[in-house]
């Protein structure tokens, strides 16, 4: 109690000298900080220079009244308690200052004992209304963190009353339901929601289950529900959590990786396929060794178990491009001498085929390109050696260099089979390759654009196609001057 005193300001306001230095004397041993006055006036004055947390108060002064004083306390120092001195019996007097708002009231003549058990008490209360005044405060500003958090969560999150009725909601919450932003709770969820999967959820959850469901939303996006059970400290269903997470991008991927997975099982599956017919067939029982014939079935089983080793080689190429390993090792890189690199080496697959394979520099030298030289050649080296593929016998194949605004530019032109508009697009994708007569007998495993253009793009560039069947082709590559 001394430790709570030590902190307490009382105002004694008292004409008689006697009293208001006795009470002073008192309340000082008990180790309040004291002030007095001796009239009402003097005792406003010193409310405004120091405000009292404790005031005793002689109703019966001289000059300014001691009721007025107590009303003017009242209402300027709400937090102030006031301790009315009565003369003795008048009980009239208390009571109508207790109306006036006075805390307390002790009588005179009053043993010291008296004043120190009624200002204990005032001290008292006084703690108690300070600790319910923080706990509110910190009531209040936890409240306010937790709703700034529930505003600024990413996922959709909504508390569903036991009546299924929306009790809060977040903004993502309106996000994830495609609601107006200024959507108010209140309603129904199936309001909000009007999926019918997710509706009958929501009525088995309100019978207490809790779980998590999927649902389509009717603009394509893919939602997952969340639901958590509220529940009072007796354990009895007050409703639910419901918290929306946007899953449409792990869907799409999903099935992605499930249609490549179909689609390599696919390509690995015929040329296996094949190998082991051409297999059986030559280590058939009762087969008398046919030379010519067994030389020719073996000769196919190489070619497609090599088919196979390239299909392998591109896939590892697009798991390493897809974790980011691409294009890691930039350095300057002399582009002229590297596309004249890739132009020799491919000279004998042009000559056999009677093709003319051509590159065409400007006159001006070409500033030094900064990138992973491997990976730009392997980018040259699969649209040329796909120029010379796709091109008739006796074509000519062009590749010319030079700067556009912040880019290289390289062009791989051919005069061949040319593509038709509707496969444009589709042969970046992966496994994509047209198919008619022309390209019938050409191999391939229809990678290898793909990881061009994810190699490119991963250098900062981009591949551009332009196509007339049969009239041929042209590959764009550009690539920044100053890569990323
Ligand atoms: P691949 O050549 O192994 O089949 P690509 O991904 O390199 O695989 O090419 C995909 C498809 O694009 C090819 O199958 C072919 O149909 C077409 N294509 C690519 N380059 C040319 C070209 N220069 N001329 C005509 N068609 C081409």
């Amino acid at each position: 109690m001394e430790s709570s005193r030590q902190s307490v300001l009382v105002l004694v306001i008292d004409d008689e000298p006697g009293i208001r230095e006795g009470c002073g004397r008192i309340l000082s041993r008990m180790g309040c900080r004291v002030a007095l006055a001796a009239d009402g006036q003097a005792g406003l004055e010193a409310l405004k220079e120091d405000p009292a947390d404790i005031v005793l108060l002689d109703l019966k002064m001289p000059g300014l009244d001691g009721m007025e004083v107590l009303r003017r306390i009242s209402e300027f120092y709400p937090e102030t308690l006031v301790i009315v001195i009565t003369g003795f019996g008048t009980v009239e007097t208390a009571t109508e200052a207790m109306k006036l708002g006075a805390y307390d009231f002790i009588a005179k003549p009053f043993q010291p004992d008296r004043l120190r058990v009624t200002v204990d008490r005032a001290i008292e209360r006084k703690r108690l209304l300070e600790e319910r005044r923080r706990t509110l405060a910190d009531l209040d500003a936890e409240k306010s963190r937790i709703r700034t958090i529930v505003q600024a969560l990413p996922n959709g999150l909504a508390v569903i009353g036991r009546d299924g009725r929306v009790v809060l909601m977040n903004p993502a919450f309106c996000q994830a339901c495609n609601l107006d932003p200024a959507t108010r709770p209140g309603e129904h969820i199936s309001f909000y929601l009007p999926d019918q999967a997710f509706g009958d959820l929501v009525a088995a959850i309100s019978q207490g289950k809790t779980g998590n469901c999927e649902f389509a939303t009717p603009d394509g996006r893919w939602l997952l529900a969340r639901f958590t059970e509220v529940l009072s400290e007796a354990g009895e269903h007050l409703g639910i959590v419901l918290l929306l997470i946007d899953i449409t991008e792990f869907k799409l991927l999903d099935r992605l990786k499930s249609e490549f997975v179909a689609k390599v099982s696919h390509e690995l599956r015929s040329p296996l396929s094949t190998i082991h017919l051409q297999l059986s067939l030559l280590l058939g029982e009762r087969r008398a060794p046919e030379p010519e014939k067994d030389r020719r079935l073996l000769a196919r089983v190489q070619e497609k178990t090599m088919g196979l080793i390239a299909t392998i080689s591109d896939l590892l190429d697009i798991s390493r491009i897809d974790s980011g390993l691409a294009a890691r090792q930039f350095e300057e890189v002399n582009l002229s001498e590297l596309l004249a690199g890739v132009i020799e080496s491919h000279l004998p697959q042009a000559q056999s085929r009677n093709q003319s394979l051509n590159l065409r520099l400007p006159p001006e030298k070409l500033p030094a390109l900064k990138a992973d030289p491997v990976a730009l050649e392997s980018v040259f080296n699969n649209l040329v050696s796909n120029a010379i593929k796709y091109t008739q016998e006796g074509g000519e194949i062009l590749v010319t260099s030079g700067c556009e605004g912040d880019f290289f530019k390289v062009a791989v032109q051919d005069n061949g089979f040319g593509i038709e508009p509707q496969y444009l697009e589709m042969i970046f994708e992966k496994f994509f390759r047209v198919k008619n007569e022309k390209t019938r007998y050409v191999t391939g495993t229809g990678l290898g654009l793909p990881i061009v253009k994810a190699v490119v793009e991963s250098m900062g560039g981009k591949i551009e196609v332009q196509s007339q069947p049969a009239q041929g082709s042209t590959f764009t590559v550009y690539l920044p001057l100053k890569p990323k």
